[in-house]
């Protein structure tokens, strides 16, 4: 840390990605990326010829993109932001609707960047406890007063809230955001977007990065009403007005009408995920039953980190928290299936030395 840097950053707990070794080939299945590649279009769209533009800046509207992204959820142009990745709205989110006076609710387990926005923003924000089988209680958000943020599904859990459940919170907090991160949203849960032309304080948020393959290329979207979009523009344009490149663009508005490859893919990742369940379960661990594109999973055979380390001197990354709530668990990736079953040899390796 340097002398410079002032005193309400010096004590900030910084996210960690997870990690993205070079040293070796790994079956990579530890930060719920897509197995498969970006669509035949999305590859078209990325040419030469547009590589050349980019001495250009890009359209800092994102207009093309939005258009499709509008059509294609039956929303208003007006009722969407594009940014880079989904983790700039919910900075934009926390920025915009959190504060020491308006606080914040979250699961205790959930995606561990609320917490980092949290203190960034220096929000006074409280954690709320999952139950004993790690879903979340409805009623802890229900009148709350704070700007709600539900990750659905959660994660790492996979366990996902009914739309009516969110209903019933936005219904319960009108003077307040209720801000739902569907990431994981295409591989098995139901979406609340439908709400949207209902509850003017819900924020839906979405990314490109699981279910459309594009976790390289940093694209997030969110759709709310159009007075929730316009404060989200406002911190857009105060911050970083171009903060979707060219190709980037490009890609994300090809990915929409390759709609069916994507569909498809999202289709593959669930019925490995089925598999992936039935296969967990002959080797002895119990899991929580996931509608996302990973399962959290424990044994009583090997610790959580010891099985993730093992794993690792074996060619497969999955995620370990040393959160000692869940420190029991890993979470895997769904990948292809001959990636899980290569993470089951080696588990099967492990199991039989411990
Ligand atoms: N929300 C959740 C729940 C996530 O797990 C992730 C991925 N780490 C994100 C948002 C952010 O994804 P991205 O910035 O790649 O869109």
């Amino acid at each position: 840390m340097s002398k410079f840097l002032i005193d309400k950053y010096a004590s900030l707990e910084a996210y960690t990605p997870g990690e993205q070794p070079r040293d070796m080939q790994y079956v990579k299945l530890n930060t719920n990326e897509s197995p498969y590649p970006a669509s035949p279009g999305v590859v078209a769209g990325i040419s030469a010829e547009e590589v050349a533009r980019l001495n250009l800046y890009p359209d800092p509207e994102c207009k093309l993109l939005k258009e499709k992204l509008a059509a294609h959820y039956g929303v208003g142009y007006e009722n969407i932001f594009v940014s880079n990745g989904s983790d700039e709205i919910l900075s934009f989110a926390f920025m915009a609707f959190c504060s020491e006076q308006t606080g914040a609710v979250f699961p205790n387990i959930s995606y561990g960047f609320y917490k980092v926005y949290g203190d960034l923003y220096g929000v006074d924000y409280t954690q709320a406890k999952l139950r004993e089988d790690f879903t979340i209680d409805v009623n802890d958000y229900i009148g709350v007063n704070k700007t709600v943020v539900i990750a659905n599904p959660n994660a790492p859990t996979g366990l996902s809230l009914s739309v009516e459940d969110i209903g019933r919170i936005c219904a319960s907090n009108p003077d307040n955001v209720v801000l739902i991160d569907e990431a994981y949203i295409d591989f098995g849960g139901k979406s609340c977007v439908g709400l949207v032309g209902k509850y003017d304080n819900l924020l839906v948020v979405r990314t490109y990065s699981k279910s459309r393959s594009m976790a390289g290329a940093r694209l997030g979207f969110a759709i709310a009403s159009k007075e929730i979009i316009g404060d989200l523009n406002r911190i857009k344009y105060s911050t970083n007005p171009y903060n979707i490149n060219r190709l980037t663009l490009i890609a994300g508005a090809a990915a929409i009408d390759d709609n069916d490859y994507y569909a498809d893919c999202c289709k593959k990742v669930a019925a490995t995920r089925e598999y992936a369940k039935s296969r967990l379960t002959d080797l002895g661990f119990t899991y929580l039953d996931s509608v996302a594109n990973f399962i959290f999973a424990r044994s009583d055979k090997i610790d959580g980190g010891e099985y993730y380390r093992k794993l690792k001197q074996n060619g497969v990354l999955v995620r370990h928290f040393s959160d000692p709530l869940i420190s029991d668990f890993v979470r895997i990736t769904v990948g292809t299936r001959e990636q899980m079953d290569i993470l089951f040899e080696k588990t099967e390796k492990i199991l039989s030395e411990v």
